[in-house]
């Protein structure tokens, strides 16, 4: 049997937004008027290839430009639409992405590069339908939507899904992680398979390939960085290995010693541990937000407004939450609690470092996150960080004790094949001893 390969030529990535925009000045002007210098690697990866009007997968991190990326061609495959504009029926560019915030951040980068009078507007759930409906009816080019609403929509008939003809899954591993795949699945259902389709991911895992498969026609996939889990090289990474009744003293010292202008994001594994640690910062008037799912969807726009105004300068917000903040200028990110797995790890301390700063992350890390400690002394050492002491003692116990528990597990079976040699005895010699017995 012989497998035939196709081999396809791959458009050349650019190297100014000139080269990538020549035939659309208005987007040249756009540009420069958000004062942007040059492509990110994502863009000048993604523009050729989305503008050839291929099916593309990003892997890439937030605040690498992944946005950017698929924007700007969205915004030129609705200008190229041959059906007049008065004519069409439904939009032509659906992008989902996992959450409200993350939809309502597209919406901004969509809003700031305005083109040609293409309209956008948002679809989330925890507030009303009607108005979205409304927005809808009106008839907009762009639709930015959670998974959830859109289905519930599709379903109620709001929406004319027929001229979707350009998709897009933003932050699609996250989605996955959510459990969104039953209501992605509906919604690529609902659209034209001639559609053109992006998927943006920060990870490549299995999920994801599978969905891709099913999902894609021949993508070209463009990945910045490695495949590999590793952390963006633009954060200096600190670790400190401490128990858990120390970390709220060093925690708050590390507050107090925060420079006027350092914007904070502080992480914790629970809503009660997100209300605790924000109560303790207004006791010590430190101004500070804070943000988890229990709170009501107006709060959570207050207090991100709060941060993004200079406001407040600390947000503490519990893991599922800050995974889909998009907060610019970030200094820090701090994990009080550490995450569950190394991959929301990465995700986590990307929040800062990005669109070309630095920026830095300090991680509590207790005995009890021991399972991770080795592969966290990968991803420091990785990115040449400092690997304190106390975490590679603790991935030495972790993996001293996992083999010890190993061979524990093992033991009640050899017990049971050597129970005469254990006696000391050979088996037959064991045998006629317990007969005697
Ligand atoms: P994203 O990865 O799409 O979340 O982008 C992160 C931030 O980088 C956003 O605030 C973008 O506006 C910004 N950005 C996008 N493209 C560029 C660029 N070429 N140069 C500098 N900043 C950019």
């Amino acid at each position: 049997m012989t497998i035939d390969y196709i081999v396809k030529p791959i458009a050349k990535p650019v190297l100014t937004f000139e080269q990538a925009f020549y035939n659309y000045p208005d987007i040249l002007i756009a540009l420069k008027k958000a004062k942007l210098e040059k492509p990110t690697p994502i863009q000048c990866q993604a523009w050729p290839i989305l503008l050839s009007g291929e099916d593309m997968i990003g892997i890439a991190q937030t605040g690498s430009g992944k946005r950017l990326a698929f924007v700007l061609p969205a915004f030129i495959h609705i200008d190229g639409q041959t059906t007049p504009k008065e004519e069409r029926r439904g939009p032509a560019v659906l992008i989902v992405a996992p959450t409200r915030e993350l939809v309502i951040e597209i919406n901004k980068e969509v809003k700031k590069y305005k083109y040609r009078g293409i309209t956008s507007c948002c679809v989330y759930g925890g507030v009303d339908r009607k108005k979205q409906v409304a927005a809808i009816q009106e008839g907009v080019d762009i639709i930015i939507a959670t998974p959830g609403r859109m289905n519930d929509l599709m379903k109620l008939g709001h929406l004319d899904m027929k001229n979707i003809s350009y998709l897009v899954l933003d932050e699609a591993d996250r989605m996955l992680d959510m459990g969104f795949e039953p209501q992605i699945k509906r919604v690529l259902y609902g659209i034209r398979p001639t559609r053109q389709t992006v998927i943006t991911s920060a990870t490549w895992t299995a999920a994801l390939r599978r969905l891709a498969d099913s999902y894609t026609k021949d993508p070209v996939q463009v990945c910045v960085g490695s495949l590999d889990l590793t952390a963006t090289h633009s954060v200096k990474q600190t670790c400190i290995v401490s128990n858990e009744s120390e970390k709220e003293e060093i925690f708050f010292d590390l507050l107090h010693d925060m420079a006027p202008n350092d914007k904070v994001m502080v992480i914790c594994g629970s809503k009660g541990k997100t209300d605790y640690i924000s109560v303790e910062c207004i006791m010590r008037r430190l101004p500070s937000v804070s943000i988890h799912r229990g709170k009501e969807q107006k709060e959570r726009e207050q207090a991100i407004n709060d941060i993004m105004d200079g406001t407040a300068s600390i947000l503490i917000a519990t893991d599922v939450v800050s995974r889909v903040l998009d907060i610019g200028d970030v200094t820090h990110v701090i994990n009080y609690d550490f995450p569950n797995n190394m991959a929301e790890y990465v995700h986590r301390i990307g929040r800062t470092g990005r669109a070309g700063k630095t920026g830095e992350s300090i991680s509590f890390f207790t005995k009890e996150d021991w399972a991770h400690a080795s592969e966290l002394i990968e991803i420091l050492e990785e990115a040449n960080q400092e690997v304190p002491k106390g975490l590679c003692e603790l991935a030495e116990r972790y993996d001293k004790r996992n083999k010890q528990k190993n061979e524990d597990d093992e033991l009640p079976k050899r017990k049971q094949l050597t129970l005469a040699d254990l006696c000391g005895c050979s088996k037959e010699k064991f045998c006629r001893t317990q007969r005697t017995h």
